[in-house]
């Protein structure tokens, strides 16, 4: 592992890690806490103001090296003089936003209408990259609700923005639908929640078998979407294309 461990060495003060680079100094946190950080995990509540600066400065460097050892002189090319940054910028303030920013303010209204009336948001565009290869993953959510007059209402913009925090970050498809319901499912308790996500893998395209027509379509149903097969149906009815359910 880089850098110090907080279980052999549990004294460090924030005094003592700013002298590591941050990448070191957020994992100290993180493992001190017993947070889990791989690639589709939310950090923001370990990193502290400025230090996401000091992670596009590290992977920065370590981009340059990459471009070095691919062999592409990035001094006479003028192409590549600064893509080691822009790089570094897209990471950590763009196609991995989600692991370092907090969630979005969701704003709950009561359900003093009391509806409970099957409700669906999508197609939601969805851009995420795949953990294995950081290739580009481009697809399609629709998210299914059916609220009980305990539920919370979020506004419709809302599933968009929670949508993009969770995909924003290198994934699994089939995890990422997960940690997309169990979002909403605690933001929104409703009786039944299902989501569909259909989406184009860049790796499939462009490296291996560069099959073109390969789309993966997962789903979750929670609740009422579970037990109630014909609400499922009426739910994957209602959607545009062809989904598996
Ligand atoms: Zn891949």
């Amino acid at each position: 592992m880089p850098g110090p461990d907080p279980k052999t060495s549990p004294h460090l003060s924030e005094a003592d890690l700013a002298a590591l680079p941050a990448s070191e100094r957020i994992r100290y946190r993180l493992i001190g806490a017993d947070c889990r950080y791989h690639a589709n995990d939310n950090i923001a509540a370990h990193v502290r103001e400025g230090e996401l600066d000091e992670l596009k400065a590290e992977v920065q460097a370590k981009m340059q090296g990459v471009l070095q050892s691919l062999v592409i002189d990035t001094d006479s090319d003028h192409n590549t003089q600064d893509t080691a940054q822009r790089v570094a910028k897209m990471f950590v303030e763009e196609v991995f936003r989600g692991r370092y920013v907090a969630a979005p303010k969701l704003t709950e209204f009561p359900n003093v209408a009391r509806l409970n009336e099957l409700m669906i948001v999508g197609p939601i565009t969805v851009r995420s990259a795949c953990s294995h290869h950081l290739c580009p993953i481009m697809g399609r959510v629709w998210i299914g609700v059916l609220p009980n007059e305990h539920s919370s209402l979020i506004g419709l913009s809302k599933y968009t923005r929670v949508c993009e925090w969770v995909m924003s970050r290198p994934q699994i498809q089939e995890e990422a639908v997960v940690m997309l319901a169990d979002t909403l499912q605690a933001a929104v308790k409703p009786d039944g929640l299902a989501i569909v996500m259909e989406a184009d893998h860049f790796c499939m395209h462009w490296r291996g078998v560069k099959d073109s027509a390969t789309a993966m379509t997962s789903s979750v149903m929670r609740g009422a979407f579970l037990n109630n097969p014909t609400l499922r149906r009426e739910f994957l009815s209602l959607l545009p294309r062809k989904t598996a359910g």
